[in-house]
Order: C-alpha cells, then sequence, then structure tokens
C-alpha cells in the first residue's frame, strides 16, 4: 500500500525528534517542490489501460483504500509510535472500534482496564458482548497480577495509560509479559501522552492507539484517530479496516499532518503550564487531591517517569464535600475555562465528572465533586486568577 515517493527516500535514522517532526511524511519533490503534502481529494484514479486495472496493483487504486495525504500520515505515525504500520480512521472512537473488531472473534474473552474512556466501554458492553465476546474489567493497578483475570479464551487486553479521568498509569511491560506468554494482544490507547512521550509498542503493547483529534491535530478542528500496529497485529486491523470502509477524510489527515510539526512546542507547553496550574490547586484550601502523574506526589508517578518522557496538559482534581449550587457558581462564570467535551486543543477546558456508578472492578471513592481540567497555552497567571475568581464564588455561595 505504500508508496516510497510520498515521504522522504533517504531519510537518516539520527535525526532528533524535533528534526523529524518537521520532515516525517512529506516529500516536496513528488509534489511540485510544495513543502507540505497536498490533500488530495479523490474517489476514482484512473488506470492507463486495462491489463494496469486487471493488475490492480498500484500504490492507489480507490479513494477509500488511501491516497498520498494518508500515505503521509501513515509513514509519520509509523516512525512516531515504533509501528509496523498505522490505518487512519475518522476519529478515536473508530481507531478503537476497529482495532478491537479486528482482533476479536466470537467466544474470545477481552480483558479492559476499568478505568477506561468510557465509550470503549460501552462500545464492549453492547456490541462485542452481542458479538459473543466475553468481557471483564480489570484493576489498571494490577501489574503482574493481570494473569489472575485470565483464562484460556482470553484474546486481549485493553489497556489506557493513564487512565480517562482518573489517571491511573498501567504498567504496561508487566501486563505485556504476562499476555506475551499467552499469546494475547495487547492494546493501549496512547492518547494522553501522544507517542512523543510514550511509546506502547516498545514496551510490549501490538497495538497503540491514538485520538488524533486531542494533541496530534491539536486546535479542537478536525477528528481524526490513528490504530498503529506491530507485524504481527497489522495485517489483521488493515485487513478490518479495509471491509469497514471506515477510512478518514483527506482535509483531516492533512490538519493531522500540521498539527505534528507544531507538537513538540505544543506538548512542552501544556506539560509547563499544567504544572504550575496544578501545583497552584495543591495548595488551595478547596482542594482535596490534584491527580496529574507529572506531580512527584502523585501514585502514579514512578511507573510515568520510567515509562513516559514527558505529560500532557491534562489533569483532574478532587474537590472537597460542597453544594452543586456552588460548584456551578464557580464553574458558570470562568473566562477563561471552557466547558465542554474534547480536549488537546490550545484552549484550556473543564469538565465536572462522576465515576461512581462507572467502575465495576475498583471502587471510585471520592466524596467531593470532581474536575477534569485541560490546560492550553494561555498564560497559567491569568488561568490561575480565572480559577481563583472561581474558588471566590465557591467560597460566597
Ligand atoms: C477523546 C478520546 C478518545 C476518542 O476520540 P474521538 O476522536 O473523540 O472519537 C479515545 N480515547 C481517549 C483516551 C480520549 O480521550
Amino acid at each position: 500500500m505504500a508508496s516510497p515517493k510520498n515521504v522522504h527516500p533517504d531519510r537518516p535514522d539520527t535525526y532528533r525528534i524535533e528534526t523529524e517532526l518537521t520532515h516525517l511524511g512529506r516529500n516536496p519533490e513528488s509534489h511540485q517542490g510544495f513543502v507540505n503534502t497536498p490533500v488530495y481529494r479523490g474517489s476514482t484514479i484512473l488506470f492507463p489501460d486495462m491489463q494496469a486495472l486487471m493488475k490492480n496493483d498500484a500504490p492507489y487504486v480507490y479513494g477509500r483504500k488511501g491516497t498520498p495525504t494518508t500515505t503521509s500520515l501513515e509513514d509519520a505515525m509509523n516512525h512516531l509510535e515504533k509501528a509496523a504500520g498505522t490505518v487512519l480512521v475518522p476519529s478515536g472512537l473508530g481507531a478503537i472500534t476497529c482495532a478491537l473488531l479486528a482482533i476479536l472473534e466470537r467466544g474470545d474473552h477481552l480483558l479492559i482496564s476499568d478505568s477506561v474512556y468510557y465509550p470503549t466501554r460501552q462500545f464492549a458492553n453492547t456490541m462485542l458482548t452481542r458479538m459473543g465476546v466475553h468481557i471483564t474489567y480489570f484493576d489498571p493497578l494490577c501489574g503482574k497480577k493481570i494473569g489472575k483475570y485470565m483464562n484460556d479464551r482470553t484474546r486481549a487486553v485493553y489497556l489506557e495509560s493513564p487512565g480517562s479521568h482518573s489517571f491511573e498509569v498501567q504498567n504496561i511491560p508487566a501486563i505485556a509479559e504476562v499476555a506475551r506468554k499467552r499469546k494475547a494482544y495487547v492494546l493501549a490507547d496512547n492518547t494522553w501522552a501522544t507517542p512523543l512521550y510514550h511509546k506502547p509498542l516498545d514496551l510490549g503493547a501490538d497495538i497503540s492507539i491514538q485520538a488524533c483529534t486531542k494533541y496530534i491535530t491539536g486546535h479542537s478542528d478536525a477528528m481524526l484517530g490513528t490504530i498503529s500496529c506491530n507485524k504481527r497485529a497489522y495485517k489483521k486491523v488493515r485487513k478490518t479496516w479495509e471491509i469497514l470502509g471506515n477510512c478518514a477524510g483527506s482535509e483531516e489527515i492533512f490538519l493531522g499532518l500540521r498539527g505534528l510539526r507544531t507538537l513538540k512546542i505544543r506538548l512542552e507547553q501544556h506539560a509547563k503550564n499544567a504544572m504550575e496550574v496544578a501545583s497552584w490547586l495543591q495548595q488551595r484550601p478547596e482542594v482535596k487531591k490534584v491527580i496529574y502523574p507529572a506531580l512527584p506526589d502523585d501514585p502514579g508517578h514512578k511507573i510515568w517517569k520510567r515509562d513516559f518522557t514527558g505529560a500532557s496538559g491534562l489533569f483532574s482534581v478532587i474537590l472537597k464535600p460542597c453544594e452543586q449550587e456552588a460548584l456551578a457558581a464557580m464553574l458558570n462564570d470562568l473566562r477563561l475555562f471552557g466547558m465542554g467535551w474534547s480536549w488537546g486543543g490550545f484552549e484550556s477546558l473543564i469538565v465536572p465528572f462522576e465515576l461512581s456508578n462507572i467502575r465495576t472492578a475498583t471502587q471510585w471513592k471520592a466524596k467531593g465533586p470532581c474536575l477534569r481540567f485541560h490546560i492550553g497555552l494561555e498564560s497559567p497567571a491569568d488561568l490561575i486568577a480565572d480559577l481563583e475568581a472561581g474558588f471566590a464564588r465557591l467560597n460566597r455561595t
């Protein structure tokens, strides 16, 4: 599928990541000198003659199966995730469902981390269950004890490190070692850290999933997902992707490629700002706990330090118990924090959440209200002033 002409043919392996991010997945020589691979819009691709049409071995045969724009991002993600192959899908959730459908068959047993992104759970509990897949949720902190959840039919272990909202850092090498002995696949949702800071395939996973909607596109203006696979998983995933017809749009792929160019400087700033705001929040009397693996006293900090090379701008806070009305007074009049789903764009966001009736393998014991913060590229001093005024409203109500 890959056409070597759309990516630079002789890129050395020794480039540092900043250099890679500016050069990955493009080759101006193939596009009249234009710096970026253009948005190829197309369904039909014409063949020169009947023989070529019948032979069906051209690098591009039909829009759904990929264009040079597709190949460019696939190549870049392969490099970043250390993958043998990547497929591009229309959303992060689309990546999750396509990867699971590729691996699982009727009668299989699937293990899922209890702090997984909620729509993953929904897909497993509805469609996968209907297909005859048995699901068990496990404690995300189980590490090598993952074996106790397995049986002879366990086909795959699904991880998301750190977990959605509660940020449990999972011991991927330990889990992958146990899974490998039983020939089970390991899938990891790598959206929080991006492949810049975390490479699940290097740690023993077979598949790394990315909601590019978040940091890769990075501007809250596109939906996109990627599934990056090792050799063992790639054939299955590519085949399922083809059967499903779940191709990403070329405009979105272009935005993904564009996002990569600034990924490092954006993430560094997100993390720096997040650390400043998180540390400030830790000192507030209204705050019970800040959950952010980059904080030295976070329970996941040790493994995060071992397996990640950086943090992003997303973390959670557990407040001391207060009235709903007081919380609303705080959130409703924030000037800089938007309230809305998703994250990973340039702007700061805040959402309240509740997990106690979602978990099944573990218990969520927080008594006070919980808030998820995405810290954007604004000045942290301005963000802190906004929150300070918010806490004043909370205390007044
Ligand atoms: C947002 C998100 C997704 C889903 O991505 P969409 O592009 O919104 O479908 C998947 N996993 C995680 C961890 C997410 O935060």
